[in-house]
């Protein structure tokens, strides 16, 4: 059986870690990425890490003709889909270039995949479908809800592929549900590069501990958590990329199909948003102002993950620490201040 896969948005920051572990798990890659939201450089010291040219493509998830190229000349197994947009922000003024990226490039893909009988497909979709949950811990049973377009875009791509595999029984579809991923590789060379200010909290650290950032705005210290911040299930880069290995393995061992199955990739333990600056900034020696300010909208009090499904299914687990993620994390954006604008 062939062990080739399409990584779309291969070249962003999940992508270029996963595909790190694919190769070290024998699996041969193509990237098929539009640099949208990534640098090509990201590609170039992934081929260094792993000591072998990584096939690339630069093409567009809604150009079904560029994807049907690349579908002619490799025989897949399956395809781990990445691509897409992901600032909450941005989707709430763009809806509709999320609901065109997100949801019509899944489409495209959806449709070429088919031509091509390639029926494997991972997908990145996120706790962010649970919504507000009713109970912690979250397990792939909790009732789903979004209230911005980007979590929607997710949802909706999940019910298409739900529909999808009722339609056709030979189907394959995981959604993997990411809780907060974090960190990055632990040799310095690659991690997360947003182009502007950081939306999310540990870019937002990292740059306020090499001194690019004044202050760490805290939003919020009135939730009904340990300590009034924000609690996250933050989950180790590495061992994020690591579940979509197991999920590829787990399809690969399959005789019959598994049709839509969701799987919550997270750690399973809540941290506050005060424990992960405090062991920031323990592991890195740096000072991290902060101040505490009003709540963000839109934000949940406590989100962490049943990581059971995952354990038993897949035989998957996280397993590096909070310490882990903030050295990884600070390692990269110390050793790579403008990020893969620094070139080594
Ligand atoms: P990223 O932006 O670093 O990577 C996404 C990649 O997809 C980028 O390289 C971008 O250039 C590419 N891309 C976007 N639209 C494309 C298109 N139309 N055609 C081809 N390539 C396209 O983001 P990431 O953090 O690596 O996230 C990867 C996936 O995981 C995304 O789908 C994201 O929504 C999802 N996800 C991320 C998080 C997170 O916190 N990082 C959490 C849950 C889910
Ligand atoms: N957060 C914060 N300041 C920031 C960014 C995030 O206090 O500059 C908090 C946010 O309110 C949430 C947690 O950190 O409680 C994680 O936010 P992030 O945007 O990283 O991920 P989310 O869980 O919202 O997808």
């Amino acid at each position: 059986m062939t062990k080739k896969i399409l990584v779309t948005g291969g070249a962003g920051y999940i992508g270029s870690h996963t595909c790190i572990a694919l190769h070290e798990a024998g699996y041969d890659i193509v990237v098929y990425d539009n640099l949208s939201n990534s640098s090509s450089e990201a590609i170039n010291r992934v081929s260094r890490l792993i000591g072998q040219p990584i096939e690339f493509i630069e093409g567009d998830i809604r150009d079904a003709e560029s994807l049907r190229q690349v579908f002619s000349a490799h025989k897949f197994f399956g395809v781990i889909h990445f691509a897409g947009l992901k600032a909450v922000g941005e989707s709430v003024a763009k809806p509709l270039k999320y609901y065109d990226n997100n949801v019509s490039g899944t489409i495209t893909l959806l449709e070429v995949m088919s031509e091509y009988d390639v029926k494997n497909l991972v997908f990145s979709s996120s706790a962010t479908v649970y919504g507000d949950p009713e109970t912690l811990p979250i397990d792939e049973s909790s009732k789903r809800s979004c209230t911005n377009p980007y979590g929607q875009s997710k949802l909706t791509v999940e019910h298409i592929l739900e529909d999808l595999a009722v339609s056709n029984t030979s189907w394959n579809l995981i959604p993997l549900r990411y809780f907060n991923p974090v960190g990055a590789h632990s040799s310095g060379q690659i991690g997360e590069d947003p182009n502007d200010i950081p939306n999310n909290l540990m870019p937002y650290i990292s740059q306020v501990a090499v001194g690019k950032l004044a202050k760490l705005n805290i939003f919020g210290n009135d939730y009904p958590t340990v300590d009034g911040t924000g609690v996250r299930d933050f989950i180790h880069v590495t061992d994020l990329a690591q579940g979509h290995v197991a999920a590829l393995n787990y399809l690969k061992d399959q005789s019959s199909s598994v049709g839509f199955l969701p799987i919550n990739l997270g750690t399973g333990k809540g941290t506050s948003v005060v424990e992960l600056v405090t062991a920031f900034s323990k592991v890195s020696g740096q000072d991290i102002p902060y101040q505490f300010t009003d709540r963000r909208a839109g934000d949940i009090a406590s989100c962490y993950a049943s990581a059971d499904k995952a354990k038993s299914l897949l035989g998957w687990q996280a397993k590096l620490s909070i310490n882990e993620m903030c050295q990884d994390s600070w390692r990269w954006q110390s050793m790579n201040p403008n990020g893969y604008k620094d070139k080594v």
